[in-house]
């Protein structure tokens, strides 16, 4: 099949790569010229695992290429993916001008023709945007002879394992009720779901909301944890304990029930603000979801606490603290709402110096703090220790799960902060470390 993506980010580049090594023909379209250059020359602007091979295999084979001209991407697709950014807008709603931006660019081309599309869209919106987008469609083509069929298709990868996710998914959620995108939605997923069936035809409001419901729910078990990390910290219990007696219940389950700084990302804040919003334009108090918010906006601040807790201000300012992981989690290099990078514009001003590393989000964390003068990135994990008086760790990189104890030794405080709770407190308490987890 002959498919084209617009916006070729995280997403877009995932869901073409894939539907390309898939054995249909895709061309992705964004609007960055400079990311499009470099995918040609097989150069990917992020990293994620496996995609780069992925991304070669496929310009080899000829099944992908990388455009910047609408023309070039609509005239060629039978089939179009909508992959766009939907980010938070200053009153905390999902923008929608990326999207209403692509409505209009495919449909001036499509008006002087006559074509019949469907358009999936994987952008994260809320109810009712695919209905409005169908009029928007409707009401541009009115006088042509194309016709456009909007289809509601959320995207539910992992950064860090999303070709992993596109390839094997959990499920696959398609909002229509026309026959005709079921069926092509099923030929198109067919040879990732042919072992179990995970593909779900729903409304189209349904599929919108069955998306932004799986992340604030996992939103709220990540606040929820957290809450009941600090009432570990005040009885002097330990929440890796709490958190695997309780996960034991397969009612719950052990997954998303790890207390740390957080939840960041580019998804997770944005998508609970934005169903919030969704609520209050329905007259619908949310209680639940405010509190879910609330309780991760204070997280950094309680962990930096513990810093506050060790260390007069006075003697903060001599101190040099060696910060493990800026990526906002493991095994992407993605820093958007990345508490590393709160903590340390938080805090930053308040130490002499930081040392930073990380394993793959160097490039981008060094953009972003910019701003901050007495920063350091180290080679690696063990370089980022020398010099510094305690350690903090806000990534859960595997690297950083069981750090050679000789090489902890050049902490000057023996200080360990640990964000994230990966590490062996008993062990490290028995070779006289100070150790502070979040609950343990
Ligand atoms: P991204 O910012 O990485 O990529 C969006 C791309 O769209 C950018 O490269 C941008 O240049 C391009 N773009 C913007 N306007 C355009 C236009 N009019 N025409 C063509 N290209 C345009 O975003 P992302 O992380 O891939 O997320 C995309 C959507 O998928 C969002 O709604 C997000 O919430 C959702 N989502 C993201 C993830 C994730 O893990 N990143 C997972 C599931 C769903």
């Amino acid at each position: 099949m002959k498919i084209s993506i617009i916006g070729t980010g995280y997403v877009g580049l995932v869901t073409g790569t894939c539907l390309a090594d898939l054995g249909n023909n895709v061309i992705c379209l964004d609007i960055n010229e400079q990311i499009i250059e470099d995918l040609t020359k097989g150069k990917i602007p992020f990293y994620e695992p496996g995609l780069e091979d992925l991304i070669k295999t496929n310009l080899d084979r000829g099944n992908i290429s990388f455009t910047s001209s609408y023309e070039d991407a609509i005239s060629f697709a039978e089939t179009i993916f909508i992959c766009v950014g939907t980010p938070e807008d200053d009153q905390g709603s999902a923008d929608l001008s990326f999207i209403q931006d692509a409505v209009i660019k495919i449909s001036d081309y499509l008006k002087d023709k006559d074509r019949h599309l469907t358009i999936f869209l994987k952008s994260t919106v809320p109810s009712g945007t695919c209905s409005s987008l169908q009029d928007k469609f409707d009401e541009l083509l009115e006088n042509s002879q194309s016709k456009v069929v909007v289809a509601s298709n959320p995207e539910f990868l992992k950064e860090g394992s999303a070709v992993a996710d596109f390839m094997k998914p959990d499920r696959i959620i398609v909002g229509t009720d026309d026959i005709n995108v079921s069926e092509l939605a099923k030929r198109l997923y067919r040879p990732v779901n042919w072992k179990s069936n995970r593909l779900k035809i729903v409304s189209i409001e349904a599929a919108e909301l069955i998306k932004y419901s799986a992340n604030a729910f996992l939103a709220t078990k990540i606040s929820f944890i957290n809450e009941i990390a600090k009432l570990c910290d005040a009885v002097g219990a330990d929440i890796s304990e709490v958190r695997k007696g309780v996960g034991l219940d397969p009612r719950i389950g052990n997954h998303f029930l790890y207390s740390g700084l957080g939840f960041g990302g580019s998804c997770f804040p944005k998508d609970v603000k934005a169903l919030i919003k969704t609520f209050t334009k329905n007259n619908i108090d949310t209680k639940i979801l405010k509190a879910v918010l609330d309780v991760n906006d204070n997280q950094i601040d309680y962990f930096i606490n513990k810093i506050h807790s060790v260390y007069t201000p006075k003697e903060l300012k001599q101190k040099t603290l060696c910060v493990w992981g800026l990526s906002f989690k493991p095994e992407t290099d993605d820093i958007r709402e990345s508490l590393s990078l709160k903590l340390i514009n938080s805090i930053s001003g308040e130490v002499k110096h930081i040392n930073a590393y990380d394993p793959v989000a160097m490039t981008r964390a060094k953009d972003s703090l910019s701003n901050i003068d007495n920063i350091t990135f180290s080679r690696d994990s063990t370089e980022a220790l020398q010099g510094a008086d305690a350690l903090v760790i806000t990534t859960e990189w595997r690297e950083f799960w069981n750090p050679d104890l000789e090489s902890l030794e050049v902490l000057k405080d023996k200080i360990i902060f640990d964000g994230r709770n990966i590490l062996d407190k008993k062990l490290l308490e028995e070779n006289k470390f100070s150790y502070f987890g979040i609950g343990r």
